[in-house]
């Protein structure tokens, strides 16, 4: 059922829970995750990467993804992720999207506040102000669509241009919220998109100091390798979503490298490979629901 995202997220807050969010590329994994929330009861979220809303295909897979989620049994959104391209923005939109990540982070403070200001104006202008914008403050390292080691250090000791990038710095988050109207907040604490080099460490400290500044819910994108005994304290410091991306294309890819042989030795069986697909895919969500609710 068409839910705003944000309303979602705060009923899962005040249960003491968070809402976790899968990038999905393709309708099979979307049905999957769709089918796991129902069979849990719990709401999720559904993400498409920029550079998937960047193609015609892709507009034509939120619109698919919207219609998934209108006629889901419990409260769906699709939200663009990671955006910065306004044309980009105005598209995914139009074609369904009922949420934006606008993501300045890579940009000066000042200019990080302006994007956010600017597309919530244009969303405005194109009658959609109900849009609900993740805003994102401090920069996270790694690649969301492809998964390497992230944080490592060189041979001279010093970190590499893939590592950690900056942390978010929490005395300007009052500012950023209030000036951004931003209705989600995306944080840096040590997560990394993509896989972990080594035992993830998050910064709980500056999680909490970040907690105590805004009420708004807080985003923790990266959760692909953090443990679940980690993750389940999330939502104490007020993270209401939790983005999963890597484990769920780990998993699937992993299926179908075990399985195409078999499969095709079955007549070509493609029918019965998605369903291995598509119960991989479920699982892992299935896991991600229970685990953000304990
Ligand atoms: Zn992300």
């Amino acid at each position: 059922m068409r839910t705003q995202l944000d309303t979602v997220v705060g009923a899962a807050l005040q249960q003491g829970s968070a809402v976790p969010a899968f990038t999905c590329y393709d309708f099979t994994t979307a049905l999957a995750v769709v089918g796991a929330a129902e069979e849990s009861g719990r709401g999720a979220i559904l993400l498409v990467a920029p550079k998937t809303a960047a193609t015609p295909n892709g507009l034509r897979l939120i619109a698919a993804l919207r219609g998934l989620a209108d006629a889901a049994g419990v409260p769906v959104a699709v939200q663009l992720d990671h955006a910065s391209d306004p044309q980009v923005i105005a598209d995914a939109v139009s074609a369904g999207a009922d949420s934006v990540l606008v993501d300045g982070s890579s940009l000066p403070y000042e200019d990080n506040i302006a994007l956010v200001r600017g597309v919530r104006a244009a969303l405005a202008a194109q009658g959609r102000a109900d849009v609900v914008i993740e805003a994102e403050l401090g920069g996270l390292a790694g690649d969301e669509d492809r998964a390497f080691g992230t944080g490592a250090a060189d041979s001279a000791g010093s970190t590499a241009a893939d590592g950690p990038a900056g942390l978010t710095d929490s005395a300007l988050v009052e500012d950023f919220v209030s000036r951004t109207g931003a209705q989600l907040l995306a944080v840096a604490v040590g997560n990394v998109h993509g896989k972990y080099k080594g035992e993830p460490r998050l910064r709980w400290d500056v999680l909490q100091d970040i907690a105590v500044r805004t009420r708004i819910p807080l985003v923790l994108h990266g959760a692909s390798g953090i443990p679940p005994e980690e993750l389940v304290k999330a939502a104490a410091m007020n993270v209401g979503k939790v983005n999963f991306n890597t484990e769920l294309r780990t998993g699937v890819l992993a299926v179908l490298e075990e399985q195409t042989t078999a499969h095709r030795a079955d007549g070509e069986n493609l029918q019965a490979l998605l369903g291995r697909w598509d119960s991989s895919a479920r699982a892992f969500a299935a896991t991600a629901l229970a685990t953000l609710s304990r």
